[in-house]
């Protein structure tokens, strides 16, 4: 089904791309879109979330991009996952098409672009766009609302921007990552000072903080069988609020302490053993 959907997507995209566009110098059809969506969730379905529309609070949306479960009542993810290497890297430009995410069933409030408009936080990005920069669609795909959370500037455009661009410098040095990442808890601080519990007339809910997990392999096949004790792990809890401090490895934390935040399970595909070591760690490499 997503299968479909998504080249449905990519066709009607791409059809829409022709007309508006100069044609032929970039494929209609994405190489890394030939990959299934499951690559993102690798290791785990953090909550054994279903594509049922019973299950409003933990809704799973596989994109060929990147996958997250998605909670009506929150108007947001609980959590978004997605498997980084070089293959997702380009030169495609920012696309900036913050749209309503139609995966969301129809009769269910969707997001809008202007939800979070004057309400002191960003339309914080949980996959990132320079993450997903291998084409324009590729790119397009990561400016749904879904993927989205209210983020205090501060935390959106320093720490945890500083966070993401490392992850990309560990591409860059030859490395593939799995990264989860959302919010949880209510209530933060944006620019309009004080403390915001929900924006959007109810609609979206102000996490607390912004969580991360990340691991790390050197590039290679069969990802789960080369995971041991010593993988590195990065776990961040972050405050959604402008006085954060810009140095996210401050914020560093165990797997354990943010299972026990979020109520969520990650690395559920590891091996027991391998999961109870990697999970109790708080990293300490270096953070630049
Ligand atoms: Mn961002
Ligand atoms: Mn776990």
């Amino acid at each position: 089904m997503t299968f479909l959907k998504n080249n449905l997507l990519v066709v009607t995209l791409g059809l829409f791309w022709l007309g508006a566009c100069q044609p032929k110098s970039e494929p209609v059809v994405d190489p890394a879109t030939e990959t299934s969506s499951e690559v993102h969730i690798a290791l785990g379905n953090p909550s054994n979330a279903q594509t049922d529309i019973n299950s409003p609070t933990n809704y799973l949306i596989a994109k060929d991009e990147f996958v997250l479960s998605y909670n009506r009542d929150r108007g947001q993810a609980n959590w978004v996952s997605w498997h980084l290497d070089n293959t997702w890297r380009g030169s495609a430009e920012r696309q900036d098409d913050f749209r309503p995410d139609v995966d969301v069933p129809q009769e269910w409030y969707r997001v809008t672009q202007n939800d979070y408009r004057s309400s002191g936080f960003d339309r914080g990005h949980l996959c990132p766009s320079a993450d997903r920069t291998h084409s324009t669609l590729v790119n397009s795909s990561t400016f749904v609302m879904t993927n989205m959370i209210p983020q205090a500037p501060a935390n959106n455009r320093e720490t945890w921007r500083f966070l993401e661009e490392y992850c990309r410098d560990l591409v860059d040095a030859g490395n593939e990552l799995y990264i989860m990442a959302g919010g949880y808890g209510q209530g933060g601080t944006g620019s309009n000072g004080g403390v915001t519990n929900d924006i959007a007339n109810g609609n979206v809910v102000v996490p607390a903080h912004t969580w991360k997990v990340i691991l790390i392999l050197p590039n290679g096949s069969d990802d789960i069988a080369r995971i041991t004790a010593d993988t590195r792990v990065i776990a961040v809890d972050m405050p959604n609020a402008q006085s954060i401090a810009n140095d996210w490895g401050q914020y560093r934390v165990s797997v354990d302490a943010l299972e026990q935040v979020t109520g969520l399970d990650f690395f559920s595909k590891v091996s027991t053993n391998i999961q109870a070591a990697l999970e109790a760690k708080v990293d300490d490499g270096p953070t630049r």
